[in-house]
């Protein structure tokens, strides 16, 4: 049966209602709205750049994919004096309605925490461009200070305490995912009762995994994306629409609901 915005928008309210633990499962979708692109949605990065060149083993055995790297994220940063949008508050506004156990990201751009979200709050399956760290020892460095030696001329930096090779504190492609992550992940996906998948296209792995350990250990399942996605049949909502005009208008709806 057809169902329009307003409907489905009620019926998600509805289920975040009366759910009593609650994990938001979130993919780039969710900071494209920030100015952030995607990596296959329509204007997607992987229309316009090579993925091969954002490989682990392309950046520890490659000193020249290593500087295009370290440009590129330095670029980043500074384009991004980046701000959350209107979904990145409306899921602190859930948290503040209590809803929220906890954020499950694959996003690496902090835009959760910077909503004001705790730090506690967020699980962050591909690590974060936040930081830097010394793939020898370990040390890490705020993004910044890296990033001013890179502007200052330092094509490839190293640790201060241990001249190791640096990297950012994002997963690549063929590096391990973050065991403690992943493991708390799941735990959290087993124990929900109510899963909301946003802005995910729900085809990278291990990470499209949660939303079915959720759907297997008897969790409902809402989904906003603008494609669908290969969960769309096990979900109870489905809405196709852009997460920062439907998540404030169901934390609304559901103000409306307990007032
Ligand atoms: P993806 O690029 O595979 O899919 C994003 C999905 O979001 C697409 O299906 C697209 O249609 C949808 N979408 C785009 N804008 C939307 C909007 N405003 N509202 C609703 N849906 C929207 O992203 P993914 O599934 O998260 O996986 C890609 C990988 O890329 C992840 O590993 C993630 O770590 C990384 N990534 C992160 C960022 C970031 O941190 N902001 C950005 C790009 C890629």
């Amino acid at each position: 049966m057809w169902k329009d915005l307003a409907e489905l928008i009620d019926e998600a309210a509805e289920l975040l209602t009366h759910a009593n633990k609650v994990v938001i499962f979130t993919g780039a979708g969710v900071s494209t709205e920030s100015g952030i692109p995607d990596f296959r949605g329509r204007d997607g990065i992987w229309t316009k750049y090579d993925p091969d060149d954002f490989t682990y083993q392309k950046f520890i055995s490659d000193p020249e994919a290593r500087k295009r790297i370290w440009r590129g994220l330095t670029a980043f940063g500074e384009a991004g004096q980046v701000e959350p949008n209107p979904c990145h508050y409306a899921l602190a506004d859930l948290d503040q309605l209590g809803k929220l156990d906890c954020v499950i990201t694959q996003n690496v751009d902090g835009l959760h925490q910077k909503a004001g979200l705790h730090e506690e709050k967020v699980i962050e399956l591909h690590g974060t461009t936040r930081y830097v760290k010394c793939l020898s020892c370990g040390k890490r460095y705020p993004r910044e200070e890296i990033a001013e030696r890179v502007k200052q001329g330092v094509e490839d930096p190293v640790c201060d305490d241990c001249g190791g090779m640096l990297k950012s504190a994002a997963i690549f492609f063929g590096e391990s995912m973050p065991m403690r992550e992943v493991a708390e992940a799941q735990r959290r996906s087993e124990a929900c009762d109510l899963m909301v998948v946003l802005g995910s296209s729900l085809v990278v792995y291990p990470a499209a995994y949660m939303p079915a350990y959720a759907v297997h250990s008897g969790a409902r399942l809402v989904i906003v994306n603008l494609e669908p996605t290969p969960m769309d049949e096990y979900a109870a909502v489905c809405i196709n629409e852009k997460v920062g005009e439907v998540l404030p208008r169901v934390v609304e709806v559901m103000r409306r609901k307990t007032a």
